[in-house]
């Protein structure tokens, strides 16, 4: 069986009738078993990166991404999202006590978003939105 890379537009379809089955799906890798399911035909199967469907996902708009993380690296330099990839914005919050200034960083494409442990993702869980 030789296994072939589906087009966007293939993949965004077959992520709409994912999500016509389930309004949750609890990770990347049940929903890319799910997305190649649905892809799936009698004469081909279909393999897509996790990374892939993340960012396709992301654009269609249908489907809320939850982020689930660890405490990461306080000195690592963060210019990208390790979500999606866009370039993250540095955010500075002044405290109302010290006035001291912490920095945030923020993804204005998938809502990523962290201080300065830098939040690591381990899981994504996909919700349809309402
Ligand atoms: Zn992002």
């Amino acid at each position: 069986m030789t296994y072939h890379i589906p087009s966007d537009e293939k993949v965004r379809k077959a992520v709409k009738k994912v999500f016509e089955k389930y309004r949750t799906v609890s990770s990347q890798r049940k929903l890319k078993k799910l997305v190649e399911k649905e892809l799936k035909t009698k004469k081909k199967e279909f393999h897509v990166s996790e990374s892939r469907l993340r960012n396709l996902v992301l654009k269609s708009g249908l489907v809320r991404i939850e982020i689930y993380s660890r405490e990461g690296d306080p000195d690592k330099i963060l210019n990208r999202c390790p979500v999606c990839n866009n370039s993250l914005k540095r955010v500075k919050n002044l405290t109302i006590w010290g006035g001291e200034v912490t920095i945030e960083f923020r993804c204005s494409n998938c809502g990523y978003w962290t201080g300065k442990k830098k939040r690591i993702p381990t899981l994504y869980v996909f919700h349809l939105k309402k």
